[in-house]
């Protein structure tokens, strides 16, 4: 599979975070600095936790900086320490995150560390599929291709918002790219659109943790919030270009 989705990631969270305010909330070796691209460490140093191209804050009042801070800082940095661990001694170690979620997703010996790789790389993706002032309605190419394969944009909303409530569990909603046309798919746990044959283009976190300090049990307008008012369409033209 070409790496160019990945490639474009990168490209569009470096140029996020160049002009971002770079909030430094984890000191210490897992923390690449905003000139790191998002998951991938030091040179064969194997994963690393990316900064936020944006302050903790930035998403109030529909995401507080409250639970920006456990997300980022617990949660997804335990899964960096986890991935290393864990791949440490063995023929994963020094991989970059791409290649490893993808060697991990086909070994089954690895169940543990495709699950935590496959979640730093979910949670890369999820700080870069939204940004302040997102959301809403895309114009121009993302537009297009929305119309093309929805209908219209409140056909995908609703496919979208769907399968973010539906998905029984912890898990995600993502849109993606395959064959020319975009589709809204769900994964379960650490699963991910990244071992098939689909582009990622957009993810949302509908883990209880991304969302229960603020809503508590209403998945359904984190949602709604997070598609109307924080949905990086930047981000996911970038993807698509890419
Ligand atoms: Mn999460």
């Amino acid at each position: 599979m070409s790496e160019k989705p990945d490639d474009a990631s990168r490209r569009t969270f470096l140029k996020a975070a160049a002009g971002a305010v770079i909030l430094a909330t984890a000191g210490g070796p897992l923390l690449s600095g905003c000139g790191k691209s998002g998951g991938s460490g030091e040179a064969g140093g194997g994963p690393a936790l990316p900064a936020l191209p944006y302050a903790q804050n930035a998403l109030e009042p529909y995401i507080s900086a409250r639970t920006i801070g456990f997300h980022h800082d617990r949660h997804h940095k335990k899964y960096v320490e986890n991935t290393r661990a864990l791949a440490a001694g063995t023929p994963y170690e020094g991989l970059d995150l791409v290649p490893l979620v993808r060697k991990a997703a086909a070994d089954t010996e690895r169940k543990a560390l495709f699950n935590n790789a496959a979640q730093v790389y979910n949670h890369d993706f999820y700080w870069r599929s939204m940004k302040p002032g997102g959301g809403g309605a895309p114009a121009g190419r993302m537009k297009d291709l929305l119309a093309k394969s929805f209908g219209a944009y409140d056909a995908f909303r609703k496919a979208f918002l769907e399968a973010a409530v539906s998905q029984f569990g912890s898990g995600w909603a993502w849109l993606v790219e395959d064959a020319g046309k975009l589709a809204v798919v769900k994964t379960g746990n650490a699963d991910t659109p990244l071992t098939t044959t689909a582009r990622p283009l957009l993810c949302l976190d509908v883990w209880e943790h991304a969302y229960y300090l603020d809503y508590q049990d209403r998945r359904a307008d984190y949602a709604a919030a997070w598609l109307d008012h924080l949905a990086n369409w930047d981000f996911a033209a970038g993807n698509l270009a890419g």
